[in-house]
């Protein structure tokens, strides 16, 4: 049912003016761009925010009563990126080679999988979806018109926006010269007048793939030209917005509004509309911070797409957002319970007042209106369904707001009500139901849920309704925390046993089997214990065996961890969780020969030592560190490969520090917040242990292991710089 619509006057945060300002379109036809993917790599869910944010906008101005054309351009030029033109890298290509592929093939495969992400999370097709690729000859003829008006100019086969030719430059981001790239490369460029001008095509003598015939030599373009060619071609030489993240804003954008104010004369775009990022672990998602979660991820662990919008929904597109799965299980429960009180109150009998739900459905409109509060939208809809509107009521306001936000309330009305009830199953239960026969009717009612995944609901009036439950809904049994923060503390809770053993299961299986059994086969009888187990990561199926294996074993615990947590926090997880009076810490690489515990738990029972391992180091200066294998003797720090203390000494010493993600040298750093709590370090090389390879070392590339060594170490260095005198203390 179409319900009037009242307020038609959206207002918008336009990055140009800073301002809200209210939209007044150049006619009926909206014309948007947004800055599409760049398709040799994956568009992670970060990417997808921006592009929740295009849809979101263009169904509003649709559900208002606009036509909208959308043009969403296809990135498929891997030089087109200006820090590449800067770094002369083409990615496309290298990702070509690396995956044994032409550039061509590798743009369209990524090109259908951004499409297959877009799908899965209700975002329509653009009208338009131009490839940079098909569109070099509108490039250049822009920028022969450039170069005709003094805007440009060529340069040892290069051409440069000139920018001081533009008053105007910078006045979208306030910046005029990007202070990072001018610091690193671009005073290697010589051919530029200044080195704030900006390449808009590039020549190349190399033969390849990608290289298109110019005027000005055989090269390629810049990524900003892109845009302003391709958003000329299908909207013309002004139209009203252009959205993207609000890295965009500087120095695509400020770049494209030149080129294209410069060509045209006329102002390029009205309103500019830019989505601030989603943040992972507290910085911006991104492949190159390897914090980058992708739609697949999302739904490879039983959570619908739909819910990542939602959890958009719930933000304003003008505020960062930190991702967690955590947070995503939680908007996951959300939407199944919007889409459950959908589902319940569809298909009543109760005539509709449309005056009442029109109170509701503009005070829906007033939010999106008020800059697209998509936020306060689902508030308006949770508040509805504990109003006095009746049942079929608060279908047809959720049916109305639907047009914008696409959570596929009917739709999973429709296929929740797809499914074959065993007709003797429901006459059974109606029967009992009639004789008042409750117990066996919930009987009835239990088993269906188990075996068809069928769920029954009565009401008060002796009606019921049957559902099939959806994957999503399905309570996943399996509780997963993605770090220690989310852990309470056991530490001020008195010991239960003698000793925790802390052990991590990654992907290393047979490590993992080989330590434990060691371990179980070595621990003395009159000693009790508890192996607590992190399981760091999604589990494949090789985990999974595992787990089967000792999951019913007395004292053996596991948490499970996802997305995979770093080096410290699944440490940490794992004090937090112990109850033993004495922890071992044990990798494993590591193979137990004999009775380590008694000997280790002696030495512990000396209240000046802090920590004991077999793998002790000694450093004069803190930059050489070298490895005691001689004999017994106090240390600078302790390896990880196996080091024990008692559980008491946390409190005064701290956890792991948590900004260690890799391992590699969190354990001088441990050592170190030991010995400053005047505790000492003692080696023991003595100990019956056999070392086995490093699965995690051995598998990680020679050149990231190192810098993430690098890395750590300088976050041990800057803490501990000043504490030369911890040193001494030994000799
Ligand atoms: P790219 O493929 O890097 O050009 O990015 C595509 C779009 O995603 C651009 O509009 C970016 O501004 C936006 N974007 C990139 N990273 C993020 C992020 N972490 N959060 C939100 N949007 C992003
Ligand atoms: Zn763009």
């Amino acid at each position: 049912m179409n319900l009037p619509k009242t307020d038609k006057n959206l207002y918008l945060f336009n990055t140009l003016t800073k301002k809200i300002e209210k939209f007044i379109p150049i006619d009926d036809n909206v014309k948007i761009y947004t800055c599409g993917p760049t398709v040799y790599r994956d568009a992670h869910i970060g990417n997808m925010r921006t592009y929740i944010l295009a849809d979101i906008l263009k169904k509003t101005l649709q559900h208002i009563g606009y036509q909208v054309t959308h043009v969403k351009n296809i990135t498929d030029v891997g030089h087109m990126r200006q820090e590449m033109l800067d770094e002369g890298e083409d990615k496309i290509i290298a990702a070509a080679i690396k995956e044994g592929k032409s550039a061509s093939d590798i743009a369209k495969d990524y090109t259908e999988k951004f499409f297959i992400d877009e799908n899965a999370l209700n975002i329509n097709k653009a009208d338009y979806h131009p490839k940079a690729t098909q569109h070099i000859s509108e490039m250049l003829s822009m920028i022969d018109r450039l170069i005709n008006s003094k805007m440009a100019y060529i340069s040892n086969q290069n051409v440069y926006f000139e920018i001081k030719k533009f008053r105007e430059y910078g006045k979208l981001s306030g910046n005029i010269s990007n202070l990072s790239t001018l610091n690193n490369n671009e005073e290697s460029d010589p051919n530029k007048r200044n080195p704030n001008d900006f390449a808009i095509w590039k020549s190349t003598n190399e033969n390849r793939e990608l290289i298109w015939e110019s005027q000005f030599g055989k090269g390629f373009p810049g990524w900003h030209i892109e845009c302003s060619a391709m958003a000329h071609k299908y909207l013309g030489e002004q139209f009203d917005i252009h959205t993207g993240g609000v890295d965009n804003i500087f120095p695509h954008h400020e770049g494209e509004i030149a080129q294209s104010e410069s060509t045209f004369g006329k102002k390029h775009v009205n309103y500019w509309v830019h989505g601030q990022h989603l943040l992972s672990e507290g910085i911006k998602m991104s492949k190159s911070k390897q914090n980058e979660y992708l739609i697949s991820d999302i739904s490879k662990r039983s959570i619908d797409p739909l819910a990542f919008r939602y959890l958009c929904l719930m933000t304003s597109y003008r505020t960062k957002l930190n991702f967690t799965f955590s947070a995503l299980k939680s908007a996951q429960k959300g939407l199944n319970k919007l889409r459950h009180i959908y589902w319940i109150n569809k298909n009543s009998n109760d005539a509709i007042n449309i005056d009442k739900v029109k109170m509701w459905s503009d005070q829906a409109d007033k939010a999106l209106m008020n800059n697209l509060n998509t936020s306060k939208v689902l508030s308006i809809l949770w508040q509805s369904t504990k109003s006095d509107l009746n049942k079929s009521e608060i279908c047809n306001l959720f049916e109305y707001i639907d047009d914008v936000l696409s959570l596929d309330f009917n739709k999973y009305y429709l296929n929740q009500n797809k499914f074959e009830l065993p007709n003797d199953e429901y006459e059974a239960r109606k029967k009992n139901r009639i004789l008042k026969n409750f117990d066996q009717s919930d009987k009835v009612r239990s088993k269906s849920i188990n075996s068809n995944n069928i769920k029954y609901y009565d009401f008060s009036n002796g009606d019921y309704r049957v559902k099939k439950i959806s994957n999503y809904e399905k309570t996943n049994s399996e509780h997963t925390i993605s770090g220690s923060s989310e852990l309470k503390s056991n530490l001020s809770i008195k010991d239960e046993y003698d000793i925790s053993i802390c052990l991590i299961l990654d992907e290393y299986t047979n490590d993992f089997e080989r330590c434990i059994n060691s371990i179980t086969d070595n621990i003395p009888k009159n000693f009790s214990y508890e192996i607590q187990i992190a399981i760091n990561g999604t589990q494949a199926d090789k985990k999974k065996i595992i787990i089967n294996k000792y999951k019913h074993k007395k004292n053996i615990f596991f948490t499970h961890i996802d997305p995979i947590c770093g080096a410290g926090s699944v440490r940490n997880i794992m004090i937090k969780k112990s109850l033993g009076k004495y922890i071992f810490m044990v990798d494993t690489s590591i193979e137990i020969k004999g009775d380590i515990f008694k000997v280790i738990i002696d030495d512990l029972n000396n209240m000046k030592i802090g920590l004991v391992g077999p793998y002790g180091l000694k450093t004069n200066d803190l930059h050489h560190f070298h490895e005691i294998s001689e004999k017994k003797e106090f240390v600078d720090a302790i390896q990880l490969y196996l080091l024990a203390f008692r559980r008491e000494i946390i409190s005064n010493t701290g956890m792991f520090r948590e900004n260690f993600r890799f391992y590699r040298n969190l354990d001088i750093d441990f050592s170190f917040q030991i010995k400053n709590a005047n505790l000492k370090l003692l080696s023991n090389p003595n100990l019956k242990i056999k070392r086995h390879t490093h699965s995690i070392w051995e598998n990680t590339h020679p050149k990231t292991r190192d810098e993430l060594s690098k890395d750590n170490y300088k976050r041990f260095l800057q803490k501990w710089k000043n504490y030369k005198h911890l040193l001494n203390k030994y000799k």
